[in-house]
């Protein structure tokens, strides 16, 4: 090749085409470096032929490419989807290209990771966290993270263990391969069910061929078990497998698991990794060579060299929607990458999507199910509590029926956990003299209370301030007043009320890493907490088996909105978060506090009946030919400046595009109308599934200029709105 065409990562550039200098060897995935004006851009080589739009000129003014960088080329299946997603989701091809190679600088970063090993010597003092920890270790090698993960101790037991001899640091280059799972290593006896929804799995990933399943069980079922089968057929042969979760906190009981079954924990990738960390998992990932990867959305985006399976646990998590930079939702791209390479995709949730329920209906997605819960245990009974007719005392919140269920729970030494989907102490800050609110200086937002830190924070851009003596309205001393529940005010009537018992609040103000993560599950699993208060991040995930009792604080929290998905939210979270009661060998109960007795996903929610709620909820998204019916798409205008956001926007919208089966609504402010400094406005499209909606607007987006400083973006299927 004389010639090639680049993609620049330089997301307002299109591809463009350079000279191959002589003796320097390129194909397409090739990462080089190529001049640009007086600059030099890392960019990927493509098929000469790709990107019809791309402008080409004369050999002669061709400029020569740089170099080419020692790193394996960027795989076909990869090139294919960045091309997809930049299609599918209307962004800058450099944009989602960028999100590829994110990692690259890694490859410049050092060579060396920083691993520790056993000395055999005894540490200056014995503890039982030490102890236990050498124990579970035994020879092993490795991050000061996995070893404590390995040992069942925080990373500072490590650290400590470290400082007293009884582990050295090695250094270890960053091309030593990653220990590999033993397929092996310890399978469990499935049950019929496991084994059949198994041997379907495993069929699949033997055939190496794109096969999109939904494996659908209640919560407790032993999925992990059943998918864990289907990668160990891909390690036996040979070939490696993504695991996608929804969210870090995640990651570590995740680890632990896999360790249990396979004998060594998978590499992971996330937002936490050092540059050198980074590096070693880039080279054995596009080497082939990791054979298990379990990340975040950004995962999806690496130079698997051989991929043989795609795991999305908890598909309908929220989470894999992405709402910055390119807009895409992580479970719909993993199964595009699926097809890409040819591999079979498992979405697995005890609550899926509605659009992914009706993949199946129409036979695109294999369904998997498994009806029960894993050893027999029970579902839990739901009861739900009418707030308007037994509602708590003044200033309380926790009625009086969910008080005599917690002191039971108590006097028999199990665990309750009480769920309130809001952080904090209370949603809203005002003086009670003048009646001032607290309001973020970025964003149309409250700001929130936080006590355990004396704060008021900004849950949109993270703006802080200490909680202010006087109000800097009227000046009044001590004069504020928290109005409505968060949840550390709940914690707080919790300790009014049962003053012995051990709390733990969880959000993601406490649970901010995975070391705290795995502290909060051992000191769960250990007996050392009673009364669990916490957030959506309590609702997935975790097992314990003492835990017999769930308190919904307020199930109507998620219907207020109503939006397009409040319903199907509110019943996915509460279904989550009930999963959570009776996973051993108690019964589970479960309170739903409402004001909503008569709400159909209320009434579905205590009738146990999810069959119920699906169908109710499908016929109403096909009345209002909504999603996975009809589509959506949001054009979201922003400016520091708020005239020119709504000069653009109704310039934009005067120029919308008369086609059938496509309406406009808007400009209108969107729903945060400002955030972090910027003025936002929005249109809303609505199409029928057979219009090219993505056509249409790169059209219509295309034919209008706009002011530098305004930033439009399309947020093709767009969660909420
Ligand atoms: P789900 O992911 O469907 O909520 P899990 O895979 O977490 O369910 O399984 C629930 C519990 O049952 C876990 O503690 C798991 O270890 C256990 N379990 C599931 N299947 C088996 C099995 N075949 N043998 C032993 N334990 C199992
Ligand atoms: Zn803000």
């Amino acid at each position: 090749m004389t010639r090639a065409r680049v993609l620049l990562l330089n997301a307002a550039l299109g591809p463009l085409d350079y000279r191959v200098p002589h003796g320097m060897q390129v194909e397409p995935g090739s990462i080089v470096v190529a001049p640009l004006g007086p600059r030099q851009l890392v960019g990927v080589v493509w098929e000469p032929e790709s990107f019809q739009e791309a402008e080409t000129v004369g050999d002669n003014r061709l400029r020569n490419l740089l170099a080419v960088l020692d790193a394996p080329p960027i795989p076909a299946p990869l090139r294919r989807l960045i091309e997809w997603t930049a299609d599918y989701y209307l962004a800058p091809p450099a944009a989602v290209l960028r999100m590829a190679l994110a990692s690259l600088s890694a490859l410049e970063g050092a060579r060396t990771v920083i691993e520790y090993r056993p000395t055999g010597d005894a540490p200056d003092r014995m503890t039982e966290q030490r102890t236990q920890a050498l124990e579970r270790i035994g020879g092993r090698q490795g991050l000061v993270r996995e070893l404590a993960l390995i040992g069942g101790v925080s990373d500072a037991v490590i650290r400590g263990l470290v400082k007293s001899g009884a582990f050295e640091p090695v250094e270890v280059s960053t091309d030593t391969p990653f220990p590999d799972p033993d397929p092996d290593f310890a399978p469990p006896a499935l049950s019929e069910e496991q084994s059949a929804a198994a041997a379907r799995f495993v069929a699949a990933v033997d055939a190496q061929t794109f096969e999109p399943f939904l494996l659908d069980g209640v919560t407790g079922s032993g999925k992990t078990e059943v998918y864990f089968e289907a990668i160990a057929s891909a390690i036996r042969g040979g070939r490696q497998v993504l695991v996608l979760l929804p969210e870090i906190a995640l990651t570590e009981p995740f680890l632990e698991r896999f360790e249990k079954r396979f004998g060594t924990v998978p590499v992971s990738w996330h937002s936490g990794l050092r540059q050198s960390e980074r590096r070693r998992a880039w080279r054995a990932i596009s080497s082939g060579q990791a054979k298990v990867v379990v990340g975040a959305r950004s995962a999806l985006f690496l130079p698997y060299a051989a991929l043989g399976l795609i795991v999305v646990d908890e598909a309908h998590e929220t989470s894999f929607k992405q709402e910055d930079g390119v807009h895409y939702h992580a479970r719909d791209v993993a199964v595009m990458r699926g097809l890409q390479e040819g591999c079979p995709v498992i979405l697995a949730s005890a609550t899926p999507a509605i659009e992914t329920r009706h993949q199946v209906e129409i036979g695109r997605y294999t369904e998997i199910k498994l009806p029960g819960r894993y050893g027999g245990a029970e579902m839990p009974e739901i009861v739900g509590l009418d707030l308007l007719s037994d509602p708590p005392e003044r200033g309380r919140w926790i009625a009086p029926p969910l008080v005599k269920a917690i002191d039971e729970v108590l006097e028999k030494g199990e665990q309750a956990l009480l769920f309130l989907n809001r952080r904090g102490y209370a949603p809203l800050t005002l003086c009670r003299h003048c009646g001032h609110r607290f309001q973020c200086p970025n964003c149309t937002a409250w700001m929130v209370e936080h006590r355990l830190t004396s704060r008021l924070a900004c849950h949109h851009c993270g703006h802080v301030l200490p909680t202010p003596k006087v109000c800097p309205e009227c000046r009044e001393e001590d004069s504020l007043v928290a109005c409505g529940p968060g949840v550390e005010r709940i914690a707080d009537e919790v300790a009014a009320r049962w003053p012995t018992a051990r709390t733990a609040i969880v959000t993601s103000d406490t649970l901010w890493s995975p070391a705290k993560a795995a502290e909060f599950v051992k000191s769960v699993e250990g007996g050392d907490i009673d009364i669990i208060v916490g957030t959506q991040l309590v609702t997935k995930g975790y097992h314990f088996p003492n835990l017999t009792l769930v308190g919904v604080i307020d199930a109507d929290l998620g219907l207020e909105g109503g939006d397009l998905r409040a319903s199907e939210r509110t019943f996915q979270q509460i279904v989550q978060v009930s999963g959570r009661a009776g996973r051993g060998e108690k019964p589970g109960r479960v309170f739903l506090q409402t004001r909503m007795m008569e709400a159909g996903v209320i009434k579905a929610l205590i009738a146990g009946d999810s069959e119920r709620f699906y169908a109710a909820e499908t016929e109403s998204r096909r009345r209002a030919n909504a999603p996975p019916f009809g589509r959506f798409a949001a054009i979201i205008i922003s400016s520091e400046d708020s005239r020119e956001a709504a000069e653009t926007a109704r310039l934009i919208g005067k120029s919308a595009p008369q086609i059938d089966g496509m309406s406009v609504y808007g400009p209108a402010p969107a729903p945060l109308s400002v955030l972090r400094g910027r003025h936002r406005h929005r249109l809303l499209v609505h199409a029928t599934r057979q219009l090219d909606v993505q056509a249409a607007i790169r059209e219509w987006l295309g034919n209008v200029v706009w002011k530098s400083g305004t930033r439009v973006a399309v947020d093709v299927d767009p969660y909420s709105f």
